[in-house]
């Protein structure tokens, strides 16, 4: 950073930095060994280099700050979002002998104002601070007072709006952490004083996120160390399965006892319970769920700890604080929302290191769950703009808004909270709510006048709204992506959270790299006219390695025409399950996006000529009463190739609600209208007549038939609305 002046960096001797980490991990922390990369991360910030620390739940990321924050002097301030995180990390570090206070909104002004007194005087190594705190009149001027020897940002991925977890908050961080690393205070001025460390740390955030976090917090030359998302002790499956036929399954699987303890996660609380009741005659279960009472949670979570519970059927409520390293097997009922969330709880399996086993079940149906799920947490912008519209300087009370705007069904709660969220909204006590002021939505035009404050607040939080609730649905998109992918499971998950230092090979152990031990899914043999088709799919790659799924479909259509792309891409699990070529995810940059496809090519056995196909490859068996695959959406890789930020966002809004109006007229849900994607490329790509809009991924000529007029016509016009002058409102 430029404003270290002349000062030389305080950089420790490095042979001297190992032998005290190594001290340090034992004498203070109690450790034998590091965990994997958490030396190389203490190391780093001991230099005091700055850090995006993503690695999974439990990889022992606190340690990764706590550490070097010691060796550097402390002491260390963290910013972490919830106020039970804050609690568990003081009073453990407080175990160990260690000085660490907390300032959050749960705790008397009077114990702050001790804490922050504490910290000035240097009586402090930890001292954690919600984010909020720092939009706080007077509280930053406090902080300048004593230099941090490292500051650590905990759940980092609060900050980006892309999150699940976005916190308008976090936002303050990215303004004030310049000012809380600049030297200042008596110690500040000692020869060698260097700015401190940042280091960001996380387990979910997937490379948009990475990247939202570093720009956010200023880190750009910051080291990366995005590590230990791949699990080879874990054995992924995923079986698609008619609803009525996964409580049974789950019966049936978790009957050896080799299996149990095992977590279930259910899309309900019902759900839940009635597998709960279902499971506990054979072995002792019991349900978990957010609508129980405190003292009922916390006793189930104390038995299944204890092992007196071998099985606890669970919304996703339950994990936090599941610190039990022999659970050998986490089945999903149904497709979870996206896939960091499932990779959090599939790593709950297994922490001890033996064979443990993800099952997935799931179907068509669960997208539309998932899709109306959605629409219940984020209504369509129109709704909160009005709310927005509602509210004034002055609190009024939300009951008389509610009754007043007369919105449908639980719209009303959901766009408040969103409106709160996005922080448009404050909601105070008694049951008034007021505009948020610019400030506290965490946009506070830094360096701009007052033009740019408004205007900037006026844009802000519906920006970050819309754009958080179409990533949702991305996001859905992407779990679907994932249930249906054909290739080796645990390579997916380690790409899609951008592990660039992992070895890139099979896991040889899910279900598409061991289909033998599959315990839900069922193969078949082919056909001899499957065979031949796979035939023709190998000697194409013979001619082109490493191409694109989409591509290759193209040209396998021009010689089999009765195939799908459903049909065509079992082939290619089956040949991949078979060894003899792989399917993985890709991507490409372009125009700064990323843009991601499936990829595949031969492997070396594939290259081999003379294989026995018919008695190799194994087609996946689909149970009865599933959906006939042709009416299944077309999720091509293709579909990606257009880039969301490349749509016109009011033009996906109009097109939504043009959709969510057809879908209503027949009944039918609205991606069997048009996907997501297809919508996405419509808005994009503003065909102008049939043959253009039958060229998009995702609009077959059935599309262009039924709906081709309306959708040339809404393009048609809001290209015209566009060019119009605005109407300055
Ligand atoms: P994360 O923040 O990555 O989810 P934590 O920092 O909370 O994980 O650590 C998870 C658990 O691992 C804690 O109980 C911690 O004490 C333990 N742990 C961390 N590092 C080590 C280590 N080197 N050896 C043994 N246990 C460790
Ligand atoms: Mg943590």
């Amino acid at each position: 950073m430029s404003d270290e002046g002349g000062y030389p960096r305080r950089i420790p001797n490095p042979v001297a930095t190992t032998l005290d980490l190594n001290r340090r991990l034992r004498s203070v922390f109690g450790h034998s060994v590091f965990r994997p990369h958490q030396e190389e991360v203490c190391r780093r910030a001991a230099e005091g280099a700055d850090g995006l620390v993503v690695m999974p739940t439990g990889a022992g990321k606190s340690l990764c700050y706590q550490l070097p924050g010691l060796l550097r002097g402390g002491p260390t301030l963290v910013f972490s979002p919830l106020i039970a995180l804050m609690e568990d990390q003081t009073a453990k570090l407080r175990e160990l002998g260690l000085r660490a206070e907390r300032i959050h909104s749960g705790r008397p002004r009077s114990e702050s104002r001790r804490a922050c007194r504490l910290y000035r005087d240097g009586e402090l190594d930890f001292l954690f601070i919600a984010p909020e705190r720092l939009g706080v009149p007077g509280f930053m001027e406090f902080l300048e007072g004593c230099r941090p020897a490292l500051i650590a940002v905990d759940e980092a991925h609060c900050i980006s709006h892309w999150g699940h977890d976005f916190r308008p908050d976090y936002r303050l961080l990215g303004e004030r952490l310049p000012a809380l690393r600049r030297r200042s205070g008596p110690e500040a001025e000692a020869p060698g004083a260097a700015s401190p460390p940042i280091l960001a740390l996380t387990a979910t955030a997937t490379p948009r996120i990475q990247e939202d976090i570093v720009i956010q917090l200023g880190l750009e030359g910051a080291d990366r160390h995005i590590h230990g998302f791949r699990r080879s002790n874990l054995a992924i499956e995923v079986a698609k399965k008619a609803r009525s036929a996964r409580p049974a399954l789950v019966a049936d699987v978790l009957a050896d006892p080799g299996r149990r303890p095992a977590i279930v996660y259910c899309p309900t609380r019902k759900e839940t319970e009635a597998l709960a009741r279902l499971l506990a005659d054979r072995f002792p279960t019991a349900a978990y769920h957010a609508g129980m009472a405190t003292a009922e949670r916390e006793e189930t979570q104390g038995a299944f700890q204890a092992g007196g519970l071998a099985v606890v059927t669970a919304t996703t409520a339950f994990g936090m604080g599941v610190d039990k390293p022999d659970i050998r097997t986490v089945i999903h009922t149904a497709m979870p929302s996206t896939v960091e969330g499932y990779y959090q709880e599939i790593g709950r399996a297994g922490r001890d290191g033996r064979p443990s086993r993800a099952l997935l079940l799931y179907s068509w149906a669960d997208r539309r769950t998932q899709e109306f799920l959605h629409g219940l947490t984020y209504p369509e912008l129109r709704y909160l703009e009005r709310l927005h519209g509602a509210l004034s300087d002055e609190p009024v009370e939300v009951d008389d808004l509610a009754r007043r705007l007369r919105y449908p069904n639980r719209v009303f709660e959901a766009a408040l909270d969103q409106l709160r969220i996005h922080g448009a909204a404050r909601i105070l006590s008694g049951g008034l709510v007021c505009r948020a002021r610019p400030s506290e939505a965490g946009d506070s035009a830094a360096g701009g006048g007052a033009e740019g404050c408004r205007g900037g607040e006026a844009l802000s939080w519906r920006r970050t709204y819309r754009a958080q609730r179409r990533h949702r649905l991305d996001q859905i998109d992407e779990m679907t992506r994932f249930a249906d992918h054909r290739g080796c499971r645990m390579l997916r998950l380690v790409r899609h959270f951008g592990d660039r230092a992992d070895s890139g090979e099979q896991c040889g152990v899910c279900d598409a790299c061991a289909a033998s031990s599959c315990l839900a899914r069922r193969f078949r043999t082919p056909l001899a006219e499957e065979v031949q088709a796979m035939e023709t799919v190998v000697s194409m790659l013979r001619r082109r390695d490493g191409v694109g799924t989409g591509r290759l479909f193209q040209e396998f259509r021009a010689v089999h025409g009765s195939y799908d792309r459903d049909a065509f891409e079992d082939l290619l699990g089956a040949l991949a399950q078979s060894r003899i070529l792989f399917v993985v995810e890709d991507s490409f940059q372009k125009d700064g996006e990323t843009i991601r496809y499936q990829r595949t090519g031969l492997t070396p056995s594939g290259r081999r000529r003379g294989i026995d196909l018919a008695g190799q490859a194994l087609l996946p068996d689909d149970s009865p009463g599933e959906p006939s695959r042709r009416r299944r959406r077309r999720t091509a890789a293709a579909a990606l190739e257009i880039a969301e930020a490349d749509a016109d966002p009011e033009l996906v809004e109009i097109l939504r609600a043009w959709r969510t109006e057809q879908a209503r007229k027949r009944r039918w849900p609205a991606y069997t209208v048009l996907t997501n994607s297809a919508l996405i490329a419509v808005a994009a790509r503003k065909p102008a007549n049939p043959d253009e809009l039958l060229a998009l991924p995702g609009i077959g000529p059935k599309t262009v038939k039924r709906y081709g007029g309306a959708l040339l016509r809404i393009v048609a016009a809001a290209d015209e609305a566009g060019e119009a002058p605005a109407d300055g409102g």
